[in-house]
């Protein structure tokens, strides 16, 4: 281990979307450990100017002026955006920790994240997470498989948001392990990526799903809980008025 993280130090060594996990052998080990630190992340669902009319579409809506803003503040600030994945190196004593640093997630897989996100975090040289429902991918309003792995071109990584997006805590554990497990092995094989991290959908889980959640996965985000919990990581949520510089005093208050 301690060899590893030697060569990757000393080759200044860049962590690609085809990383082999495998060659890190204490990486199970993580799975039972407390977070090292407590990630801050950011909850976003479709990025576009819609009017208030659509209520529901509405709140769930970022404006893309707005989104471009908080990059720009970002930048500007020194906050590095990171993938999970950069946690997972960070724990393994891999990567280093920036100074300041938060997790941008989008929620859904909406077909905006191409045609919207991936310009902007291209334009401030930026990356995210996008949590995918599988048996949406190719649906009318969702990215396709094609779109979803430009995404990945681009440094972002993708999260497993399971099959079909039903609230877990109401299945039986046969549902559960097919929405949690099935999701993660079928956006293994469509992207040939390993899947490290979990998004409950609506927020909603039980024991079962977080007895099936932390032997599947590495990291999974919750919508209300503040824990130190790798399987219950806090997110500050955000709505159409949360304005840019708001957002960015959020993240860098200690
Ligand atoms: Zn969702």
């Amino acid at each position: 281990m301690i060899y590893t993280t030697l060569i990757l130090f000393v080759l200044n060594f860049h962590i690609p979307s085809c990383f082999d996990y495998s060659k890190i052998s204490n990486i199970e080990s993580l799975k039972n450990q407390k977070l090292l630190y407590q990630p801050k992340t950011v909850m976003f669902h479709n990025i576009d100017d819609v009017g208030k009319s659509t209520w529901l579409w509405y709140e769930l809506t970022y404006s893309p002026g707005k989104l471009k803003d908080f990059l720009y503040f970002l930048k500007k600030n020194n906050v590095k955006t990171l993938t999970f994945k950069d946690v997972m190196l960070i724990e393994l004593w891999i990567e280093k920790k920036p100074k300041k640093w938060v997790i941008l997630t989008f929620d859904d897989g909406y077909e905006s994240m191409y045609t919207k996100v991936l310009p902007l975090l291209k334009k401030y040289n930026q990356k995210a997470v996008f949590f995918i429902i599988v048996n949406k991918i190719w649906k009318k309003w969702y990215m396709t498989k094609e779109q979803i792995k430009e995404l990945l071109k681009n440094w972002n990584e993708i999260w497993s948001h399971t099959m079909n997006h039903r609230p877990l805590s109401g299945l039986d554990y046969k549902n559960q392990f097919y929405e949690i497990v099935n999701s993660k092995k079928e956006l293994e094989k469509m992207f040939k990526t390993r899947i490290i991290s979990f998004c409950f959908p609506s927020g909603k889980y039980n024991k079962t799903t977080l007895n099936i959640v932390s032997k599947y996965y590495f990291y999974a985000r919750s919508v209300n809980t503040y824990s130190k919990w790798r399987y219950q990581i806090w997110t500050i949520r955000t709505n159409p008025s949360f304005l840019p510089y708001k957002l960015l005093k959020e993240i860098t208050k200690k």
